[in-house]
């Protein structure tokens, strides 16, 4: 890993609350986390829409219900899920 400020190398430093790596500059101190600059990008949906899937999901919405007001697939909705798809249908 190579530090964003400094471009000098950083060492492990623990993991955040998120669970990602968390990484610290052996030069300038700084700390930083190993997390993906855009985490829907997998989606391939855009960012709003995804966000208003999420919502929705959070509302306890159906998925079938989902998918039709949002113009998205249900496996793009499973795929927004935070906790995952396992145990519901
Ligand atoms: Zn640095």
């Amino acid at each position: 890993m190579v530090c964003h400020g400094c471009q000098n190398e950083a060492v492990k430093f623990g993991i955040n609350a998120q669970g990602f790596q968390r990484w610290r500059c052996k030069y300038c101190g700084r700390t930083f986390s190993d997390i993906p600059e855009r985490p829907l990008e997998s989606l391939r949906i855009p960012f709003e829409k995804a966000a208003q899937v999420v919502h929705m999901i959070v509302e306890g919405i159906g998925v079938r219900a989902i998918e039709g007001p949002a113009s998205v697939h249900r496996d793009t909705v499973l795929a927004a899920m935070p906790f995952g798809n396992s145990g519901r249908c």
